[in-house]
């Protein structure tokens, strides 16, 4: 039996554990639905360190859902175009063009908007919900599955521990998820050797070299990428990813002397430009053995993590979310049982595999390719592709994960 908290019975509503933009996005659909929603993150404030900046086709279709959509694509970027280039001759050797996306997507483009304002969006819109709670920082520390309902114990900073119960859990808590390893679900794949840097500064890379807002450069010893962002005051910041080879520590790859030896290789005309911030990244692919068990599911990073290349991992995991709330939505009005999260496993494990694990490799080949020779013919086929129209609009269909949401609708 259920006790009264409030205006709604305890196990009346459903536990998200996190506050990323998978999270966030979750707990909008699920109150939208009617679903009441405790929420909570470990850390205060959202982090706003460079993470994901890309938002496809496929996830600003499902943003419009939720009436979030138009909000990210007024304070985001469009990007239309994404480039491939040489290192060593800067010659463009593909361009792609959501544009041709037209007939597929309410939106044929990318948006440029870093995550944390994408959730801040979300948090924002929350609000008007009294359904919705968010504690933090409150870390959760036990996840216990009853026959009935879940129990969650949380821990605040001083220590001080609390219980709380609901009907689901969802892990939307990261890569390191501690929801999915309270479950005893396994988390095969592997770590990347090299480490990735970001670099961001405010030096203009499409006035200096007509770079589009997201390209690639490829080069068999040092690849790197040029992105465009809002940036704090959404006038634009540029973000320079370049992967470490080495062992080097932490201090010498972060250094000013390192970044900038890394500018003479690949953009020797912004060498001198102030750096406004740096991140060092652990790559890693990873996908969950399974995204159910029981009463609780696993969202987002908690479920499958990749690396950056194409932009996929927060779109996949928002892809994950708004798949759940579908299925949620129809227990919580009777037209489903439990036996309908095994549906959401089956839609979104598998193609987790086939798409983002699947492109995000291929992505990071395609541009580092150790032999020359198989790296020419790569770049030769990827040109091939942007050049053939019915080739290029396959390509992005898969780029945009518009094929995987709708593979996943087909399945039953
Ligand atoms: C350099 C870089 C670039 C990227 N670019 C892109 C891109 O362009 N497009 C894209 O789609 N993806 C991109 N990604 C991936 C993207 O950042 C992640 O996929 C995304 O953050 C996943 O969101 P999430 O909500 O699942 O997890 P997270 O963002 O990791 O959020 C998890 C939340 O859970 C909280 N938490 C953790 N443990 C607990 C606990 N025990 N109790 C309570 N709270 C807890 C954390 O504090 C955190 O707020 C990029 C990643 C990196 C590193």
């Amino acid at each position: 039996m259920s006790t009264k908290l409030g205006l709604y019975p305890i196990l009346d509503r459903v536990i998200v554990v996190g506050a990323g933009p998978v999270g966030c996005v979750t707990a909008l659909a699920m109150v939208r639905a009617g679903i009441p929603v405790i929420q909570f993150d470990a850390a205060a404030t959202t982090p706003t360190e460079h993470r994901a900046a890309t938002t496809h086709s496929s996830t600003l279709d499902l943003l419009d859902g939720i009436g979030m959509g138009a909000r990210v694509v007024a304070d985001g970027l469009k990007a239309q175009y994404f480039q491939y280039r040489y290192r060593e001759t800067n010659k463009v050797f593909a361009e792609f063009d959501f544009g041709r996306l037209a007939d597929e997507t309410n939106h044929p483009y990318a948006v440029q908007l870093e995550q944390h304002k994408t959730v801040a969006i979300a948090l924002d819109m929350l609000t008007a919900y009294p359904h919705h709670e968010l504690h933090r920082p409150l870390k959760v520390v036990e996840v216990e599955q009853g026959a009935d309902a879940v129990k969650v114990v949380t821990e605040a900073e001083d220590g001080s521990r609390k219980d709380w119960q609901a009907r689901y859990v969802i892990g939307c808590d990261g890569g390191r998820s501690f929801v999915r390893k309270s479950q005893g679900i396994d988390f095969p794949g592997f770590t990347w050797e090299e480490r990735f840097m970001i670099v961001a500064t405010l030096f203009d890379f499409e006035k200096a070299d007509n770079y589009r807002y997201r390209n690639y450069i490829a080069d068999p010893n040092l690849w790197c990428s040029v992105f465009k962002i809002p940036g704090p005051d959404g006038r634009g910041m540029w973000r320079n990813l370049f992967p470490i080879m080495g062992n080097e520590p932490e201090e010498v790859v972060t250094s000013d002397d390192w970044i900038r030896a890394r500018y003479d290789e690949c953009f020797p005309y912004a060498r001198d430009t102030p750096i406004i911030h740096r991140n060092l990244y652990s790559v890693h692919q990873r996908v969950a053995a399974s995204f159910r068990k029981g009463r609780v599911m696993l969202a987002g990073d908690s479920a499958h993590i990749n690396n950056p290349l194409g932009g996929m991992g927060m779109n996949s995991g928002i892809g994950d979310g708004l798949n759940l709330v579908d299925k949620l939505a129809k227990v919580w009005r009777g037209e489903a049982d439990d036996t309908i999260f095994d549906l959401y496993d089956r839609q979104r494990r598998p193609l987790a595999q086939k798409y983002v694990q699947a492109q995000s490799i291929q992505n990071k080949e395609t541009l580092q390719a150790a032999d020359p020779a198989a790296a020419n013919k790569r770049f030769e086929e990827l040109g091939k592709t942007a050049e053939d129209p019915k080739r290029h609009k396959a390509f992005l269909m898969n780029a945009s994960l518009i094929n995987m949401m709708r593979e996943a609708a087909a399945i039953g």
